[in-house]
């Protein structure tokens, strides 16, 4: 029987997914006649209190983590529906934040009697190297994610920074995600590695910084420590570069693409996160279809939520940006990369 034509096969098949007849069946229904109902991204991740000093000035304890950073950025694109533990110290102006974004914080678990994790750290003079200064885990390091029923349908996942034993946790109580994307760093390729090995071999793209692709392969050159990434288990990577871009391969595609020039760059914490919020935003909103044009829209789209957010602290910079701001930078890149 010839496989069922839809534009969303067509995408997966640009990726050579394969999929069973039954799965195509599946898949082209809850496309086609479930989705208005079922588009949903969720994102689980650390949700921060951050300390950051740069070359020319510090803030104590602003809103940061994976988990807020992405979902502020996706909440461009898409309904948002957010996982993560705070402590008492939690603020409900940030709830609301959330809120007139687009993003459900249902999903947030309050632990009365504990503290919001904390991470301190600081820029080099270049402000895209830094050191981290002070990790605390807090509520963070006994976390165990407890998915609001409305949650477990998600069809779209993003599983930010933070344990992998977190993540593996999420992933067992959806019925089935379309599309699982992950992130990582250098404490937990460091300190988790058989955690995150098993994660790896759950997710369909892993995200992830120039240098932390390196360490999680050994390899010293991206392109080939993104394939190497491939037979890890994701069928697709991002590679990160800061403010070099960033890459996206799997098996048969390699799409590469400049980061927007930012002259004034006042915190580029959480511009990984929001990048991948951009990214993942878009692909829902376009009901996770991966075709080329797509994914190159994708990386296009968190190029520019990235590039918004670090010309600000923590989230100052979002603070009255809109959709259509969003798309006016995207015609300003798309002006200076055509040729
Ligand atoms: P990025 O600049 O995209 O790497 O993201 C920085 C954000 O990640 C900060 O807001 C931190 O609070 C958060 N973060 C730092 N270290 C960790 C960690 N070990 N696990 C989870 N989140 C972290």
């Amino acid at each position: 029987m010839p496989p069922i034509e839809s534009p969303l096969s067509k995408g997966y098949n640009s990726l050579h997914w394969r999929r069973t007849h039954a799965a195509q069946v599946k898949f082209w229904y809850k496309q086609r006649l479930l989705t208005p109902f079922l588009m949903s991204l969720l994102v689980v991740g650390s949700i921060a209190y951050d300390t950051i000093e740069t070359p020319l000035a510090k803030r104590d304890n602003v809103l940061g983590g994976s988990a807020p950073f992405f979902a502020y950025a996706a909440g461009f694109f898409c309904p948002v529906q957010m996982v993560g533990v705070v402590g008492a110290d939690w603020l409900p102006e940030y709830t609301e934040m959330f809120r007139k974004q687009g993003v459900d914080t249902a999903g947030i678990e309050i632990v009365p009697d504990g503290k919001t994790f904390r991470w301190s750290g600081k820029y080099h003079k270049n402000m895209n190297d830094r050191d981290t200064l002070e990790t605390q885990l807090n509520v963070l390091g006994t976390f165990q994610p407890k998915l609001p029923e409305n949650y477990r349908r998600s069809q779209f996942v993003f599983i930010g920074n933070g344990a992998p034993s977190t993540g593996l946790a999420v992933l067992e109580q959806l019925q089935g995600a379309d599309l699982v994307v992950a992130d990582t760093m250098n404490l937990w390729i460091n300190t988790t590695r058989p955690d995150l090995d098993a994660l790896m071999k759950r997710i369909d793209g892993l995200v992830i910084n120039d240098s932390e692709a390196m360490l999680l392969t050994g390899e010293i050159n991206t392109v080939v420590a993104a394939r190497r990434v491939l037979t890890m288990g994701p069928k697709f990577v991002i590679v990160k570069k800061g403010e070099h871009g960033a890459m996206f391969v799997s098996e048969y595609e390699t799409y590469v693409i400049p980061a927007f020039p930012v002259e004034n760059v006042v915190d580029p914490t959480g511009a990984g996160d929001s990048f991948a919020g951009g990214l993942m935003g878009y692909i829902a909103s376009q009901q996770g279809n991966l075709d080329g044009e797509t994914i190159k829209n994708a990386l296009v789209y968190g190029t520019i939520t990235a590039s918004v957010g670090i010309e600000g602290f923590s989230f100052d910079r979002y603070k009255g940006i809109t959709r259509s701001d969003i798309d006016e930078r995207r015609e300003t890149f798309r002006k200076m990369t055509s040729f």
